[in-house]
């Protein structure tokens, strides 16, 4: 019995596989390396000394996709393999809805051929939308989304709700993520964008790397912050590849149903927390401006976590100080500079 792990070898898909694996789980990998290397199937074997079944393709190609589910026992599939550039989603929607939502409903389709009926999805706190209440609670409602990347999330929310509708032996998890940032502690798998980043994490990283010169901090004039600059709910990576496996664990005891949690500390941090803090444990310097804000950033949002604190038994453990030790020491071993 393996799990299947599409866009595994992505930065939340390839911490969740080392996570997996030391769980003493057999897991498949499936991607197609369009937004991640193929020496993360590797370092993944290096982390958690285990080996696992890959194959390189691309989930909207049924065939290949059915090949995978006839010669694997698939029990479970956790789906990471979504674009999720919110600025290249405006330019591209087709693409986007293409392969986040055609490839998740060819995913669905022929699990529910093999009868694998248990899936976990990467949802995003994008789904709530603009509202008044800055903390989110799994029973509010979608909101409109402000962008195609955030409207291909709320539709597969949507999706899954309507499969387990007509049969109700699907067990399904929806993790809303906020803010994922960090890297694994051995340096070997983080996150690294190509070209110019729009996070301000991994633009942190760049910039105290002098690949770009400085950071541009969208705003210090917010009312609702403590400092005025924007606040969100920063997350380290490995907190929440371990909230995928309490959301597995769930589906496993549950058999099942539909289950929505969000998945953040609960406690945002202001960019400017998040600069001085990458500078201090560090020991370098990030050279920053203020700049106007950018179009469409709320000033702070943040999870209310207690959901999945009662019914997963999860908690983010680590600091900010480690969200930035960790993403440093992943940039200090895979830069070529
Ligand atoms: N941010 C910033 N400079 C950057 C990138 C982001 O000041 O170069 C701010 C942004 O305005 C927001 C916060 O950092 O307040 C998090 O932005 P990010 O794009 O990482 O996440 P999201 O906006 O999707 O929550």
């Amino acid at each position: 019995m393996a799990i299947l792990l599409p866009g595994g070898a992505g930065y939340i898909g390839s911490h969740t596989a080392v996570e997996l694996l030391n769980q003493g789980k057999e897991i498949v990998i499936v991607d197609d390396f369009s937004n991640s290397k193929s020496e993360v199937l590797d370092k993944i074997k290096q982390i958690t000394g285990k080996d696992f079944k890959f194959y390189e393709l691309n989930y909207l190609d049924k065939e290949s996709l059915e090949k995978v589910f006839e010669e694997n026992d698939i029990e479970a599939v956790i789906n990471f393999a979504g674009y999720k550039a919110v600025g290249e989603s405006v330019k591209k929607p087709i693409e986007y809805y293409i392969n986040n939502v055609s490839g998740a409903l060819v995913l669905l389709d022929t699990m529910k051929k093999y009868g694998c009926k248990r899936f976990i999805f990467s949802s995003s706190a994008t789904v709530y939308g603009e509202r008044k209440e800055v903390e989110y609670t799994e029973e509010m409602k979608r909101g409109e989304t402000t962008n195609p990347y955030g409207t291909t999330k709320a539709m597969i929310e949507k999706i899954l709700e309507d499969i387990y509708t007509s049969d109700p032996e699907w067990s399904i998890g929806i993790l809303r993520y906020f803010n994922p940032v960090g890297a694994h502690e051995s340096g070997l798998i983080g996150e690294n964008p190509q070209g110019i980043p729009n996070n301000l994490m991994p633009f942190i990283m760049k910039v105290a790397n002098k690949e770009l010169d400085h950071l541009n901090i969208f705003g210090n004039d917010y009312q609702e912050t403590k400092d005025g600059t924007g606040a969100r709910d920063f997350l380290h990576v490995v907190d929440l590849a371990i909230g995928h496996i309490k959301a597995l664990e769930k589906l496993e005891q549950e058999k099942t149903g539909i289950y929505v949690y969000n998945l953040g500390t609960g406690n945002p941090y202001t960019v400017q927390e998040m600069v001085d803090t990458f500078q201090k444990v560090n020991h370098v310097v990030v050279p920053y401006q203020y700049t106007a804000r950018r179009a469409g950033d709320l000033p702070i949002y943040y999870a209310n976590s207690e959901k999945a604190k009662k019914e997963l038994n999860w908690v983010a453990t680590k600091t900010l100080e480690d969200m930035c030790k960790d993403s440093w020491n992943y940039v200090q071993k895979n830069s070529n500079k």
